[in-house]
């Protein structure tokens, strides 16, 4: 039985085995590489404010030890199953070995509707998944960040939790935190900026200019709305927002900083003037130059591939491609910048939240985003440079440069790591 069973699992699976072919990593290592080393499910109870007793179920899986501590994100959502979460701990191993971070890969989450939850009740379900998950993680064990569903609230109560157990302040337990309580400037923005990094290079590569430039972006929690703001007062043309629930088109574009104020004030996208309505599945294959899907898995898929018009698909969601799509976009010409590349600015800066906890000395912005920079840029290059020569399409060469990274290392140190 494959404990792992799940279409996210699947999915994962294929495009590592395709990649080991590639590689030509034999039958018997191919197992230890790509199955995760350990997974963990809990049972959450809590009390639901109305008094009600409710038992969540959360997961922690940590995919690979050999590069040192595992590093991922923390996801909640009604959806999540062990097996998506093995995929997303499986995808946070490539995009660490992708960047050279000191990292495997892990995930994590709780299945839950947050936003059916209060406050307090996400509050008691964070500190009792914490309580539980306290043996398995730690700053030179595991390090969980925000994700899908969660945000720094949810770091700092990760972070109390697990610091009352220690019985001393321990910031580099969790990524993500508020700045005051050891978070590091700049992640917040760090996945969307990363993702203007990589759009800004492959515009370069593409003779494309900023301003005529048409940007499309499905999600406007985290990376996408980040994405959209920096990109917008960098000069790109936002032209659509693709939400839950339908999105908003301008072709003249969308002013991102009014939407940005309109959804403070209102909580939500819509009903906002500056913009018409527009369904969610057309702005998917609307006229564009870049899409950058940052919402969830299987966006792109065979049924709507040959109508994508981008010539650039920044992969701000992970997995947001299915392996299908993903022929018919190299058919098409389409510049992909796949998910462990495109997304990978939010575990760099992770990475420099980690090293700032652990040296107690805090860097200015401008260094933080110095830094990312240099890695996103020599990462896209590296990638780029390696499909020209291998004449293979750029997730298959990124995904090449960071399973031969792992499957490396493993082999270096043995099979048990
Ligand atoms: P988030 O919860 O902050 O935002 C997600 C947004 O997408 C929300 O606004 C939600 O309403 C919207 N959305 C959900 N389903 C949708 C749909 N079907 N159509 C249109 N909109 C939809 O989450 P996030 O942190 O921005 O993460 C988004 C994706 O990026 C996930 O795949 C996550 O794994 C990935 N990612 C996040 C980070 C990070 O630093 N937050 C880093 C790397 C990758």
């Amino acid at each position: 039985m494959n404990v792992y069973d799940h279409p996210t699992f699947d999915m994962a699976s294929r495009q590592f085995d395709r990649v080991a072919d590639y590689l030509q990593i034999p039958d018997g290592d191919r197992d230890r590489v790509k199955l995760p080393k350990r997974s963990l499910s809990v049972a959450i109870p809590i009390h639901r404010d109305d008094g009600r007793t409710e038992v969540f179920t959360g997961f922690r899986v940590q995919h690979h030890l050999a590069l040192g501590p595992t590093k991922g994100g923390m996801r909640y959502h009604q959806d999540v199953a062990l097996g998506e979460v093995a995929a997303l701990a499986m995808w946070m191993s490539w995009k660490c070995a992708l960047c050279a971070l000191p990292y495997g890969g892990a995930k994590g989450g709780v299945a839950c509707d947050p936003s059916k939850l209060s406050s307090t009740e996400l509050e008691r379900i964070t500190r009792r998944f914490t309580q539980e998950i306290i043996p398995f993680i730690g700053p030179q064990i595991d390090i969980p960040a925000p994700d899908l569903g969660t945000n720094e609230q949810i770091m700092a109560w990760m972070m109390d939790t697990y610091s009352m157990h220690m019985r001393q302040t321990v910031t580099a337990v969790v990524t993500g935190k508020p700045i005051n309580i050891g978070g590091s400037r700049g992640r917040r923005e760090a996945t969307g900026r990363g993702v203007m990094i990589v759009c800004d290079e492959a515009c370069q590569k593409l003779g494309l200019d900023r301003e005529r430039t048409r940007v499309i972006v499905q999600g406007f929690g985290n990376v996408g709305s980040n994405a959209a703001l920096l990109m917008h007062a960098a000069g790109y043309k936002v032209i659509g927002i693709a939400e839950v629930g339908g999105g908003l088109h301008n072709k003249n574009g969308i002013d991102l900083k009014a939407l940005a104020d309109f959804r403070q004030k209102n909580g939500t996208v819509h009903g906002f003037p500056g913009a018409e309505k527009a369904e969610t599945a057309d702005l998917l294959v609307e006229d564009c130059e870049i899409l950058i899907p940052a919402a969830t898995e299987n966006v792109i898929t065979s049924r709507n591939a040959d109508r994508v018009k981008c010539r650039i698909l920044a992969e701000g969601a992970n997995g947001p491609t299915t392996s299908a799509a993903d022929d018919i976009l190299t058919d098409k010409g389409v510049f992909v910048i796949p998910d462990i590349l495109a997304n990978a600015g939010g575990v760099t800066t992770s990475y420099f939240e980690w090293v700032q906890d652990r040296q107690g000395y805090f860097w200015k912005e401008s260094v933080v985003n110095e830094q990312l920079d240099a890695i996103m840029k020599s990462s896209f290059e590296d990638v780029v440079r390696y499909a020209e020569t291998h004449h293979v399409n750029n997730r298959i060469a990124a995904y090449m440069l960071a399973i031969d990274r792992v499957a490396y290392t493993i082999r270096q140190r043995g099979i048990y790591a």
